[in-house]
């Protein structure tokens, strides 16, 4: 178990984002991963691609070692941090500050499942609070160099830290080999994303998405906003350009499912996401400053 002390310095690491970093990151402004609509962008976004991920290995017939649930993670994960190439020369803000909306994200559900129940061990998602050091050693592990910052502010124990560009590097290599099961595409040596064959035609699935109108006000109010994120609609874009399915997958923005949630149902090809999960991550959005805060200023319950 995390000890109290730890706790404390791993929101105050997150707090103070990267103020006493290194050079090379001093330039980089933390607070907008903790931003209303972004944090809560990322986090959807974090989802779709961690349940499309699932859809995607059982559609595939995709050998998986690890378990489903911390390949799903990487998959996501990876697609976010190899949306550009900018990982070989310099840290993308906006990839940066969306990767620590999401490990923010983990480290406040850790906290709620302390103070609501026992966490459950039996799961085969891992613990939050595994899902926090997966997300930032990944993000390390992908620039040690110019990412130095997260492992001196404690956010990485060292003894996680060290290891991180080699996980960073398996898993890379794991998705590039993941790419050319599913798509025409292919990551050159520079990785760069490449087209190496011609066989799109063959493939008729596409992702597609249905809106379930809600019936009440605060239902309203979230579907309008889930209106307005244009970027989500874009990622979905370029996934229906790169990946070659032989079936449809259908996402389903659902209102009224009473559980903060989000779930890949392969009978049925069908990924749905809960309105209560986006309340949860709005939530939550509110809530880790604040709880910076009172940590900050010495209070710690
Ligand atoms: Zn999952």
């Amino acid at each position: 178990m995390i000890t109290r002390f730890t706790f404390v310095a791993l929101y105050l690491a997150l707090a103070s984002g990267f103020s006493i970093a290194s050079p090379d990151v001093t330039s980089f402004d933390s607070t907008r991963a903790f931003e209303h609509d972004f944090y809560v962008q990322s986090n959807l976004e974090f989802t779709l691609l961690h349940e499309l991920a699932h859809a995607v290995i059982e559609l595939n017939d995709i050998p998986v070692l690890g378990g489903q649930e911390q390949a799903a993670d990487q998959i996501a994960l990876m697609l976010l941090i190899m949306a550009d190439d900018s990982h070989n020369k310099d840290i993308n803000p906006v990839v940066l500050n969306k990767l620590l909306a999401i490990s923010g994200e983990w480290m406040i559900e850790w906290k709620n499942e302390k103070k609501d129940h026992q966490p459950v061990y039996w799961d085969t998602h891992p613990l939050a609070i595994q899902r926090f050091y997966e997300v930032t050693c990944l993000i390390y592990g992908s620039n040690p160099d110019k990412l130095e910052s997260l492992r001196k502010e404690s956010m990485l124990p060292v003894e996680r830290a060290w290891d991180c560009d080699i996980e960073f590097e398996q898993t890379r290599r794991a998705l590039a080999w993941l790419v050319t099961k599913v798509s025409d595409y292919k990551f050159n040596k520079s990785w760069k994303l490449i087209k190496s064959k011609d066989s799109k035609q063959l493939f008729s699935g596409r992702i597609k998405v249905v809106w379930i109108q809600p019936n009440n006000q605060e239902d309203q109010r979230i579907y309008t906003k889930l209106k307005t994120f244009n970027h989500l609609a874009s990622v979905l874009t370029k996934l229906n350009d790169l990946l070659n399915l032989k079936n449809y997958i259908t996402i389903y923005l659902e209102p009224f499912c009473r559980t903060p949630d989000a779930w890949w149902d392969g009978t049925k090809n069908n990924i749905t996401v809960c309105y209560d999960l986006i309340k949860d991550f709005e939530k939550n959005s509110l809530l880790l400053p604040d709880l910076v805060k009172q940590l900050k200023s010495g209070i710690r319950n």
